[in-house]
Formats: structure tokens, sequence, C-alpha cells
């Protein structure tokens, strides 16, 4: 849940006020325009208590609108790296920025512009309502239906007796996997950031779920710029270009299409992930 803190502005800015004087810098709005264009120049980063450097000069442009795969191992760095691109950690070496602007600098506003995926959503002991409105507090409920019908969930919530006000247990155990990543699409699409990462987001699914989980988020997504960080290729093709990382650097990058005609590791990777 801390990962997603930056949707509290307010409680963001107590905090910034109780933990340092910078309270003014963030007070002072950066504003980013359209089309953003996103560009890593030399990232480098090591945990400040780790010994690894865990990314070791990664160059790359991520255009508006692009969609954009990264896999890598477990432990390659792909969080580290999304981390990195929200400007939540500040890499060692190099720079990410935003049209020019390094991200590290735009602080609490950067979930108007990047939101965020996790693994395993975070649902709050709360109504669904407000588990939606943590990402616009100022959506309509007419709003928050049409979410909900974009992401398949409007049936099953109208069907609750409570409907929106159904009140969420803790972590959202009521709710099956694949709806608690389509609820935290929902949210997502409701804040209508135009970056959106997906870290692994459908982790623990089953292939059929999985596979509309991620056909859902295509389809739904469409217009935004996509980083999407997964484990293994089902859904790739539908990418414009995918990166592996391994030993901190971009081991491999292109099209699915040209990776898959071109390069004998991708063709091998894809067969195993296919069960060929
Ligand atoms: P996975 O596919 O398992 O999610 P990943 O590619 O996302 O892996 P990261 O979570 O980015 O990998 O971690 C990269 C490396 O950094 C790992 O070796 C991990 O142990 C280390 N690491 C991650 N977070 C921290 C931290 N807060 N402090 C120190 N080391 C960390
Ligand atoms: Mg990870």
């Amino acid at each position: 849940a801390s990962q997603e803190t930056n949707v509290y502005k307010d409680s963001l800015v107590r905090l910034n006020r109780l933990q340092d004087n910078s309270f003014e810098e963030e007070k002072s709005e950066i504003k980013l325009i359209a089309p953003y264009d996103i560009k890593l120049d030399n990232v480098h980063f090591r945990y400040e208590n780790g010994s690894r450097e865990i990314l070791k000069g990664i160059n790359l442009d991520i255009s508006s609108g692009d969609k954009l795969a990264i896999l890598g191992r477990s432990g390659s760095g792909k969080s580290t790296l999304a981390n990195l691109i929200r400007g939540d950690r500040v890499a060692t070496e190099g720079a990410i920025t935003i049209n020019g602007i390094d991200v590290s600098k735009v602080g609490d506003q950067i979930s108007n512009y990047i939101g965020v995926i996790h693994q395993t959503p975070y649902l709050f002991n709360t109504t669904i309502l407000n588990n939606l409105r943590i990402g616009n507090e100022e959506a309509t409920i007419e709003q928050v239906w049409q979410v909900l019908e974009r992401v398949g969930l409007k049936n099953m919530v109208k069907a609750l007796p409570q409907g929106l006000e159904t009140m969420v247990d803790e972590a959202g155990m009521r709710f099956s996997g694949g709806e608690r990543h389509r609820m935290a699409l929902a949210r997502i699409l409701l804040k209508d950031a135009p970056i959106i990462i997906l870290d692994e987001p459908t982790v623990g699914l089953d292939p059929l779920t999985e596979q509309e989980v991620i056909s859902i988020f295509n389809r739904e997504l469409k217009d935004k710029t996509l980083i999407w960080i997964t484990h293994h290729l089902q859904g790739v093709e539908a990418m414009d270009q995918v990166i592996f990382i391994e030993d901190g650097t971009i081991e491999m990058q292109g099209s699915p299409d040209y990776l898959r005609k071109t390069n004998e590791r991708y063709q091998k990777l894809k067969a195993i992930d296919e069960g060929r």
C-alpha cells in the first residue's frame, strides 16, 4: 500500500511538512504538457544498502502512446526501473525525464501523469466507491459506474445488496484475483493519467482469467503510454517494443515481430512460453 501513497496528496503534503522543509518546493506545481515523451539516459541504480549495482546504464526512449513490454528474470531490476520512472527513487547516475523534466522533480504531481497497477493490487478496508474514488475524489457516481462497466465489473457490483456502498474487507479478500485487478484498473481509469505502468499485473491468475484481464487492459489503455512489466511472453505481441533486462543492461530490444524473426533467444523463450 505504501507504494500507492502517492494518491494521498493531502497526507503526503502533511508528511512533507513534517519531514523536511521541502514543502515550499513541493507546492510549486510542475505542469507537463502532452505529448509526454519519456527518456532514460544512461540510468544506473544501486540501493543505498545494496552492494550490487542493479541497473548499469539503461538508455530508452518511450514516446507518447508507445506500448512497451519489459521482461527479465526475477531480481533483474524491472520493478526498480518502474519506481525510477515514477520518480519514487532517484537514479544514482544518469537521468530519467518526461519532456525534458527530471521525473524526481515532479513530486506528488507525478500521479497525475503516471498511474501504476501492481502485482497484487491493494484494496482498502472501505466501500467499493471509496476504493475507486481514491483515483479521483471528484468522480461522479455516473463516472464510477462507467468505469466499472468498462472493466466488466458493473453487473457484479450491481448484484451486491449494497452496491457501491459494499464494504471491501481487509486486503479485498472478498474479491477474486481477477476482480481485484479490474478494480485496480477501474481506479486507474478514473484517475485518467496518460502513462500507465503495469508491474506484472496478472501474476497469480489462472491462464484464462489472465488472458481476459490482459485483453481488457489492452483495450482500455490503448490510448495511453503503456509500460508493461511481465514475466512471460503471453500478450507481448500487442506491444510496440520489447526489452529484456539482464545483468543491469538491456540485453534484447525491438518490436515483437522483429525479435521473433531475428532473435534466436526470443524464439526459444517464445517456444518455452507456449509450451512447445
Ligand atoms: P521480480 O520479477 O521478482 O519482480 P524485479 O526484476 O522486479 O524482480 P526488483 O524488485 O527490481 O526485481 O529487484 C532488483 C534487485 O534489487 C533484487 O536483487 C532485489 O533483491 C534488490 N532490491 C529490491 N528492492 C530493494 C531494496 N529496497 N533494498 C535493497 N535491495 C533491493
Ligand atoms: Mg518486480
